[in-house]
């Protein structure tokens, strides 16, 4: 009787356990994605005229001008970025340029990295604890924390970047999710043939910079963690474009720009190609802060001092995005929206959430 009463028990546990995972599987998946202090201003118009040319701040203009120089912003961003003016713009939304009036704003007023991704990541400005880009452990949960503390989204988040403060941003030691960013290798006694290259390319392809890796370890890190594990909700944040543009290297910012549209087009593949994500996963990029455009100088930087910086943009495309192209007509959005459009297009449960911005309705005009 007992024994019939275990196995019984047994059975309703596995009934429930699986049920639940499969309530999981069905619901959609989510790729969030930053590509870091990417201008609104190329993502929309392409190179721009004062600088394509400038010697200031351009290598060989020659070559830079046939890769990315076209008579018309059309052209020119299509250039740049041609999965996103080619592919996504056919099947998604792209919000902030403000030349059609739309406009994607920060509320916080630093308008740097930091505040940015906490930001966007747990959709509220935070101008009293985050101030600096220092590795503090950050005091406010993200999404990413709060979606994987829903028992059955447990240990299906997880965060690859470049920039090595992420591991703070998202509180690692806190949230237990995932954060492989800045130089980590793969880890773990299950790695792929891949992984393990990377691991050793990684270490012999030194990055031009102290706290940020080129983005291709970054991305490559995160598609085999796709792969294998399958997460519900994916965070990727780029960072070769700040970097560039921090060096005054508008050649090298254009072409990471380049580069990172032909990683979100291999990511969005993927994702088409294998049965857990295919039809069933929103992808939704944006930046962390604008630049600067006047005094042209300013383009290298962003900051509270830098007029322009705190303009930003998304994109949306995926699994519940109606395809409304490039917006036009007045439209005013905030970063603060990002983190409530994940939840929403994950059909992540309510209650496990309380953020103040509305979620953009991403399947209506
Ligand atoms: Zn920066």
């Amino acid at each position: 009787m007992k024994k019939n009463l275990v196995t019984l028990m047994m059975v309703l546990v596995a009934g429930i356990f699986s049920k639940t995972m499969a309530q999981t599987d069905n619901k959609p998946n989510v790729v969030l994605i930053t590509l870091d202090g990417l201008r609104w201003q190329e993502l929309f118009s392409g190179a721009d005229p004062l600088l394509v040319a400038n010697k200031k701040y351009v290598g060989d203009t020659t070559e830079l001008k046939s890769l990315f120089w076209r008579e018309s912003a059309e052209e020119r961003r299509a250039s740049l970025m041609p999965f996103l003016w080619n592919e996504v713009v056919k099947i998604g939304q792209l919000h902030g340029n403000r030349n059609q009036g739309s406009k994607v704003d920060l509320t916080n007023s630093m308008w740097f990295s930091y505040p940015g991704y906490n930001e966007i990541l747990t959709g509220t400005a935070d101008d009293v604890n985050i101030t600096s880009n220092n590795k503090f452990n950050n005091p406010n949960k993200t999404v990413l924390e709060l979606v994987n503390n829903i028992p059955e989204y447990k240990g299906k988040v997880a965060a690859f970047g470049s920039w090595d403060v992420f591991p703070y941003i998202i509180n690692k030691e806190r949230s237990g999710i995932p954060v492989n960013a800045g130089f980590d290798l793969a880890q773990g006694d299950d790695l792929t043939d891949r992984e393990q290259f990377l691991n050793k390319l990684q270490q012999q392809l030194p990055s031009p910079w102290g706290s940020v890796r080129l983005d291709a370890f970054t991305h490559h890190f995160a598609l085999e963690h796709m792969k294998k594990k399958h997460p519900k909700l994916m965070f990727i944040s780029y960072g070769e474009t700040d970097d560039f543009a921090h060096d005054g290297e508008y050649d090298a910012y254009l072409k990471a720009a380049h580069n990172t549209d032909g990683l979100i087009k291999e990511l969005w593949e993927y994702t088409q190609a294998d049965p857990f994500y295919k039809d069933n996963t929103t992808f939704i990029i944006t930046t962390d802060h604008g630049r600067g455009t006047e005094p042209l100088d300013t383009w290298k930087g962003h900051g509270s001092s830098i007029k322009g910086a705190g303009e930003v943009w998304m994109v949306a495309f995926g699994k519940g995005v109606k395809a409304l192209g490039e917006l036009t007509g007045n439209e005013q959005m905030f970063t603060t929206q990002i983190a409530p459009t994940v939840i929403k297009a994950l059909e992540a449960p309510k209650k496990a959430f309380d953020l103040k911005a509305k979620p953009i309705r991403l399947n209506s005009k």
